[in-house]
């Protein structure tokens, strides 16, 4: 096996570009689970980002919150602002596996290994954040919400590297996120859902629920125009629409649709007219 060290990120770029077969690692708390199955396949060239201090950390701007993609959710959990601000953000990354695991993960791992169970991406997606993409040759931004194609399918390059992950920085007046889970840690997300609201525009995020972290959209505009809601029943048909649950071994598809209406229902009927 062949372990590539980049010491900055115009290495890595040039490393990416050469070998674009190299599996990239960032945490590894995702591709260690299948070490073995890999190493087996003799898939042998590794990118290792770990020595890449251009994507650590995370930087307030005027506009933003801009996370390195090597960012770890404890980075997150510990900038006070962010809990302030952004408090989704912590919330997810408190509920990501326990302390190891968010002190190891990424928010950048977490985006590329396209888990449909994912924790990161709903809040991040809430909060309507938009990726980073480099290449040697050019950098482009991507809303993150535009960058699935399917299951694990996504709009990175072989030579492109996630490198920064940008959160506007506004004012909501809903953010609420909900994981149900078999446990209160180490447990894969049954159902989860990221909503906010602002200036009476809504996000509504859900995982495990479809092949990829999903966008309501039914939903939003179901909320936006403020038709009548009076029990979890009235929003199946736009969560129909919305979401593609499957039965597997945490859970059933009818348990996800059901609890994702009830956890919609009661927890919005606090917070909008037209659910009674
Ligand atoms: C015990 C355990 C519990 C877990 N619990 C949860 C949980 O509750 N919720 C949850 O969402 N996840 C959970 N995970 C999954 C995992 O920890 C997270 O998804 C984490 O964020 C992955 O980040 P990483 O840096 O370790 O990624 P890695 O394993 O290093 O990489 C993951 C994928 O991203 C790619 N990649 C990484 N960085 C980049 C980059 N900059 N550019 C391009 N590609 C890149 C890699 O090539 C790989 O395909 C758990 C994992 C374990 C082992």
């Amino acid at each position: 096996m062949t372990v590539f060290l980049p010491r900055d990120l115009d290495e890595a770029l040039e490393l990416r570009d050469r070998h674009p077969g190299a599996t990239a690692v960032a945490g590894g708390t995702d591709l260690c689970v299948l070490w073995p199955e890999r190493v087996a396949a003799r898939r042998d060239e590794w990118l290792d980002l770990s020595g890449v201090a251009e994507l650590r950390g995370h930087e307030w701007t005027d506009g933003a919150l801009i996370l390195g993609a090597g960012t770890t959710y404890w980075d997150v959990i510990r900038d006070r602002r962010a809990g302030e601000e952004l408090p989704l953000l912590v919330e997810a990354a408190r509920q990501v596996g326990a302390v190891q695991i968010q002190t190891r993960g990424t928010w950048g791992g977490n985006i590329v290994n396209a888990s449909p169970a994912a924790d990161g991406v709903p809040v991040l997606m809430a909060y309507d954040a938009v990726l980073e993409l480099r290449s040697r040759s050019e950098t482009v931004e991507l809303p993150l919400a535009d960058f699935y194609l399917g299951y694990k399918e996504m709009r990175l390059a072989p030579d492109q590297l996630l490198t920064r992950i940008h959160v506007p920085r506004r004012t909501y007046d809903l953010q609420w996120f909900e994981k149900v889970g078999s446990r209160s840690a180490q447990a894969i997300t049954k159902v989860g859902v990221a909503v906010t609201r602002r200036d009476g525009e809504w996000r509504v995020v859900a995982n495990s629920v479809a092949p990829t972290v999903r966008r309501c959209r039914s939903l939003e505009s179901l909320l936006a125009e403020g038709l009548p809601v009076s029990g979890p029943a009235d929003l199946m048909g736009a969560l129909e629409s919305d979401v593609t649950p499957i039965d597997d071994i945490r859970s059933t598809a009818e348990y996800r649709l059901e609890v994702l209406a009830r956890l919609l229902y009661w927890r919005l009927r606090d917070v909008c007219p037209s659910i009674t």
